[in-house]
């Protein structure tokens, strides 16, 4: 007999997830590691695919039945090589991390050294301790940090990868407001033999675009990154690199599969695949108009009077700002998240130089891609502002700025730079 319980209970996970998308839907998203998907980018995910598997590589298969999926993944390949202008892509991995995890099986061995920047100046989990670096065994150094230019202290980070001869020089940041110095660095890891790895995650839609930096000519061996952040597809992962070296690639999509995945979600891929297509077309001026926006954003949040990071570098080069709400520790950054969700606006708080701890920083780390997305511009981005400026410098009541809030986002409810324009929040 069928329990009804269970039945109300699978309803209820429906019911929350159309909340979910009303409340992104009618808020405005600005945490800087997400993004919406396309009208085609979301039924090629939400297919039949998501149901199968095709271990190993086009034409060379483990299961049949991959004639169709094969095709897809194919020109897959070919457009993620032209437009991340590469001679090696694998786009397989389920994730930012798990492309992480599968470059370092590749480039390193357990008890190697390597070089990483700390999560406490950005780095990402992976490149801790506590998560792939961690879980490969290596040993980890980090670079000495340039708190007022946010970036690695780019003489005494070469000078220290010099001196400590890593196996693996890995860099990029989670929170990354401007290009790494990265010929400089690479050209140090290089001189000791050591392999360069550079993290691409959060801003791989800005490089592709044309608009941060080009690690593959600045002497990345390897770039991972993620599938769903600047670079507008499903979630998942790429791995890329400029080798034609073919036994160097044999190693990378080895770490792949079998390395570090078995099914690896074939509707994501059809989706990633999709995405590159929309890329090949829109993304080099959804890349530019997202840095515009950041740029203006972060003038506008200095103009209402909030304390925005890297002033005299113009605030950002990238997707990003960060804002300073309080004193060190202080848990400042955690109150403004919380009172910034009530009127809306959906954030994140974050360390900022000179916090310990994660739980009680100082900041907010903003990200513009997804209102760039639905086709806010510059005009926006200050009214946006005001926004915060209402909440958090001139404490009116959140609930009577979330109004004005969802008055705003109302007004972009479309995804831009894709073909069939569509719902952005369906
Ligand atoms: C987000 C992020 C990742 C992880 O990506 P997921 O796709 O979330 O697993 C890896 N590295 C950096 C620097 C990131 O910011």
């Amino acid at each position: 007999m069928a329990d009804e319980n269970n039945r109300q209970l699978a309803a209820s996970v429906l019911t929350a997830v159309n909340a979910s998308g009303q409340h992104y839907g009618f808020g405005l998203p600005m945490i800087a590691s997400e993004n919406i998907i396309s009208p085609m980018v979301r039924k090629a995910t939400n297919s039949d695919l998501h149901g199968r598997y095709a271990e190993g590589l086009p034409g060379k298969r483990y299961y049949q039945g991959c004639d169709d999926f094969d095709d897809i993944e194919s020109l897959g390949i070919k457009l993620a090589k032209q437009v991340f202008n590469a001679n090696f892509v694998n786009i397989q991995s389920t994730s930012g991390t798990v492309s992480n995890i599968a470059a370092l099986k590749a480039l390193t061995k357990p008890g190697d050294k390597i070089s990483a920047v700390s999560t406490a100046d950005g780095g990402h989990i992976s490149h801790a301790r506590m998560g792939a670096v961690g879980l490969r065994g290596l040993d980890l150094h980090t670079y000495p940090w340039d708190e007022a230019r946010m970036e690695p202290d780019v003489d005494a980070a070469c000078a220290m990868i010099r001196d400590l001869e890593p196996k693996l020089a890995l860099v990029g940041q989670s929170v990354f407001l401007f290009p790494t110095p990265l010929q400089e660095m690479a050209d140090a890891a290089h001189e000791v033999g050591a392999k360069v790895m550079y993290d691409g995650a959060h801003v791989l839609g800005l490089i592709a675009g044309g608009q941060f930096q080009d690690p593959l000519r600045e002497g990345a061996d390897v770039m991972t990154g993620s599938s769903h952040k600047t670079f507008p597809g499903p979630q998942g992962g790429f791995m890329i690199s400029d080798s034609d070296d073919e036994k160097f690639q044999r190693k990378l999509n080895s770490a792949i599969f079998p390395g570090t995945n078995s099914s690896y979600h074939l509707h994501h891929v059809a989706g990633k695949v999709v995405a590159l297509a929309e890329f090949a077309e829109f993304g080099a001026d959804y890349a530019a108009d997202i840095i515009t926006n950041a740029k203006a954003f972060g003038e506008a949040m200095a103009a209402e009077g909030f304390d925005v990071l890297a002033e005299e570098r113009g605030y950002t080069a990238s997707h990003q700002i960060l804002t300073r709400h309080g004193g060190q520790d202080s848990g400042a950054g955690a109150k403004a998240a919380q009172l910034l969700e009530d009127a809306g606006i959906i954030t994140n708080m974050n360390m900022l130089p000179g916090d310990t701890k994660a739980l009680t920083p100082s900041g907010l780390r903003l990200g513009v891609q997804e209102l760039t997305r639905v086709g806010m511009d510059v005009d926006e981005m200050g009214v946006v502002a005001s926004l915060y400026a209402r909440v958090l410098l001139n404490g009116e009541d959140p609930s009577s700025v979330k109004r004005d809030v969802q008055a705003l986002k109302g007004e972009h409810q479309t995804v831009h730079y894709c073909f069939d324009q569509g719902p952005a929040y369906p």
